[in-house]
């Protein structure tokens, strides 16, 4: 049987009936219903934040959060990573801002505070970092560099669902942090993401934004688009995260087997854990180096997909290198480079079970 990079957490055929039956008697289907705003409640504490606004996606919310910011100035530019998935960039030029890329750390992979400050010109109005396979930015360095220039953080959270750091919410770090809930993540609605924020202010403007700037029955105060979460997905959500337990034990089951069987090999740098990271388990990554391991991150790949195992190049290529950007940035970000180029994300899902892991280390070092 193949064995994917990844495989959705469901609930039980019945379990989500039952979550769905009001909706048959009540036929509220969407519009902020009865389940979204339980399914929201139970979020916000999940996560630890303090505010919380539900999306039909990662994506959308992340495009909503940079206009509720109120950062689309004319030529304004935002300091993000080129090691991400490409909906963070592309939330960033949507939203006709400009991305400025800075390199990552080679031990973490997320964006390196030492070469933030070099990039901030007169036009920057924000820093867009993102939380790598939940391994968390170094957020408290990204805050005073922030602060120091009067601009907003965004954290692309997608990966970070349920991270907490010296027992916070990551969600409750910088100005806003946006979360998907994409049935490939950790926790799932189907398709879903969610603002986490502490200014009650920005509720209203993401409420308008996603919702068509409808304020009240009679008028419409600004012109939002259409990116509600549904009672449907909203009840997925409600099953999935009383099973959030159950899942990051399991996958953390999975990860230290790899640990287990991968940590000592020569040419093989695996995952550190962070200090004072709880980590969700989101990824299991491993850069190779040809010169000492033997054998490359492709040809790897290519041995496990003969196996019908699907490791994932993640992310590769780096997002400045991607045909829709490479043209118009530089490609100065050597370290996303290297790293794109050398690691792979193996199998890691609630169900994967421990002999598989073995087979595929097999693989690996056979
Ligand atoms: C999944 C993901 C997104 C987009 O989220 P969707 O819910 O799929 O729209 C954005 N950024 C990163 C890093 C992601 O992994």
């Amino acid at each position: 049987m193949s064995i994917m990079v990844t495989r959705s957490s469901m609930p039980s055929l019945e379990e989500y009936i039952e979550e769905i039956r009001p909706i048959f008697e009540s036929h509220i289907l969407t519009n902020m219903g009865p389940i979204y705003k339980r399914f929201q409640r139970q979020l916000v504490e999940y996560l630890g934040v303090s505010e919380l606004s539900l999306f039909v996606n990662g994506h959308m919310a992340l495009e909503m959060a940079i206009q509720a910011l109120g950062l689309c100035r004319e030529g304004g530019e935002v300091i993000t990573t080129p090691f991400t998935f490409v909906s963070t960039t592309h939330a960033i030029s949507r939203n006709d801002l400009k991305p400025v890329f800075c390199d990552i750390k080679p031990d973490d992979y997320t964006m390196d505070p030492a070469k933030i400050e070099a990039l901030i010109t007169e036009k920057t109005v924000a820093i867009l970092p993102v939380h790598v396979y939940g391994n968390i930015c170094d957020v408290e360095a990204i805050e005073e560099i922030a602060k120091r220039h009067s601009l907003k953080v965004i954290y692309d959270a997608a990966h970070a669902f349920g991270v907490t750091y010296k027992g916070k919410g990551i969600g409750d770090f910088g100005d806003a942090s946006m979360f998907s809930f994409h049935a490939t993540k950790v926790f799932n609605t189907i398709e879903g993401g969610a603002i986490a924020f502490h200014n009650i202010s920005y509720q209203d403007q993401l409420h308008e934004l996603k919702n068509f700037g409808i304020h009240g029955q009679e008028d419409v105060l600004s012109i939002g688009g259409n990116a509600k979460l549904d009672e449907f997905r909203a009840a997925m959500g409600l099953c999935n995260l009383r099973r959030m337990k159950v899942c990051i034990d399991a996958r953390r089951k999975v990860a230290d087997r790899y640990t287990e069987r991968l940590g000592a090999i020569p040419g093989l740098r695996l995952n550190r854990p962070q200090k004072d990271v709880a980590s969700n388990y989101a990824y299991y990554p491993v850069y190779f180096d040809k010169n000492v391991f033997g054998k490359s991150r492709d040809e790897v790949f290519a041995e496990l997909k003969k196996q019908d195992i699907y490791a994932r190049k993640y992310f590769y290529p780096a997002v400045n290198e991607l045909s829709c950007y490479r043209d118009k940035y530089p490609q100065n970000t050597p370290i996303a480079h290297d790293v794109s180029t050398h690691i792979l994300t193996l199998p890691i899902y609630e169900e994967l079970a421990l002999e598989d892991v073995d087979r595929i280390c097999d693989v690996i070092l056979g």
